[in-house]
């Protein structure tokens, strides 16, 4: 265990200018043309794995750095850099991570690589939970994934949404429902190889914003996997399933769940970064725009609200870094601290890009400045991986104890 720090150390600071400069140079540049394209900006994509930002090792370097706060860092710079195409490169790691939580050491060794692919032939992968019926409520999913005894084979029949990266990715990471009865206790997640028949690509979604990320239907229509892309293995689903029909305490991990705990504080940070490049941008305005023959940051009105900005930003990023070292340090969250993490940081980001805008006037509106496309981006963070209502429901059951609906 580390001891935490407000000092990311040499290593983690040399990372996070090397992610800056990327982000500066490279990101912010082509942020206007994706966001207009609404694309997967792949030769962003492309540049990011030759220079090693986009791969397995970078991601497990960040997560195992010592300092614990490696994710938050990497994400908040290329995030500041822009949300769409930030989502494009690390929209990835969700699935790597559900690989990582819940599958065997053989299966994070054929999995997660292929996630990536290589600098020459770049490849994304899609986590695939969320349903039309089943948003908040993962217990609904109503995916089936039967087994095939005979042929050691599952089969996945069912409708995805909302999925990032679903239907381009090389490999699809699906959780269903083994035993509709157990509800979320009766789920599994399942790899679907690259080229598997019957999963396909359903409507992709026009967005409001983070629009060079790619968001669609997965359609999965008796897709067949082999035995071995059971994620954990049947051995252990077997006894987690007879632990949840008897009732006992433990049976009930379940598989989405625990994907999206422990990647909280690291969206939170994707959401520090669009809230501190709007506060940038602000300031910078803030500083430059004369009315009544002064900079309109010597208004009270616009200092403060500046002010005020910059708190939350730091605020936010106080509980994301906490969260994270907790994460990397095994230590348990008793009082929710990914999910409040979470909930602080999006809500930041809504708060300071809405403020942005104001301070920049008729150009905060106007699609000339970044402020406009940054507050859209920013609505996401109060939506996905949990809506802010869903981190207040957990916060509040983990210090009270108290089954709140
Ligand atoms: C751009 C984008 C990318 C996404 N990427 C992925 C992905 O890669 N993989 C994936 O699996 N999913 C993904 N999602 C899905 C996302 O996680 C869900 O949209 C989110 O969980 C909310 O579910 P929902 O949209 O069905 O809203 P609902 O659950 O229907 O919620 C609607 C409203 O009701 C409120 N509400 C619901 N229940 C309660 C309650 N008990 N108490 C108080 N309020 C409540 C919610 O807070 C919300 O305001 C993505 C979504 C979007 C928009």
């Amino acid at each position: 265990m580390t001891t935490f720090s407000l000092d990311p150390g040499p290593d983690q600071t040399a990372v996070r200018d090397w992610l800056h400069g990327f982000a500066a140079d490279v990101i912010r540049p082509a942020a206007a043309e994706w966001d207009e394209r609404e694309e997967t900006p792949w030769p962003i994509i492309q540049e990011a794995a030759k220079l090693g930002i986009y791969s397995l090792d970078f991601y497990a370097q960040q997560f195992f750095d010592p300092s614990g706060v490696g994710i938050p860092i990497a994400m908040e710079e290329l995030f500041w850099g822009d949300a769409g195409i930030g989502l494009a490169i690390t929209g990835t790691t969700l699935a790597a991570v559900a690989v990582l939580a819940n599958g065997t050491d053989e299966q994070i060794g054929t999995w997660a690589p292929q996630m990536f692919g290589t600098p020459e032939d770049v490849k994304v992968a899609a986590f695939c939970s969320s349903e039309p019926d089943a948003g908040s409520d993962v217990s609904a999913l109503r995916t089936r994934a039967v087994y095939d005894q005979a042929k050691d084979e599952w089969v996945l029949n069912g409708t995805k949404t909302w999925a990032t990266n679903g239907g381009i990715a090389h490999v699809h990471v699906v959780v269903a429902t083994v035993d509709p009865e157990l509800g979320s206790r009766g789920q599994a997640s399942f790899v679907v190889p690259p080229g598997t028949k019957g999963l396909s690509q359903g409507q992709k979604f026009k967005k409001h914003g983070i629009r060079a990320s790619h968001t669609a239907e997965v359609v999965l229509d008796g897709v067949r996997v082999p035995g071995h892309c059971l994620l954990g293995g049947k051995e252990k689903l077997d006894a987690r399933l007879a632990r949840a029909r008897e009732g006992t305490k433990g049976g009930g991990k379940n598989a989405a769940m625990a994907t999206f705990e422990a990647s909280r504080p690291a969206v939170g940070a994707q959401a520090i970064g669009i809230a501190r490049a709007a506060y940038e941008v602000a300031l910078d305005y803030a500083r430059t725009r004369v009315q009544f023959g002064r900079p309109i940051i010597e208004n009270q009105g616009v200092a403060f609200q500046l002010a005020d900005m910059k708190t939350r930003i730091d605020a936010a990023r106080l509980l994301v870094w906490r969260a994270s070292w907790m994460a990397v340090n095994n230590r348990p969250f008793t009082s929710a601290e990914g999910s409040m993490s979470k909930l602080y940081a999006g809500e930041t980001a809504r708060f300071v890009t809405a403020q942005a805008m104001q301070i920049l006037g008729g150009n905060g509106f106007t699609r000339e400045y970044p402020v406009e496309r940054m507050h859209r981006d920013s609505a996401i963070y109060t939506v996905f991986e949990g809506t802010s209502e869903i981190q207040r429901l957990v916060i509040a059951r983990a210090i009270s104890g108290a089954p709140i609906r």
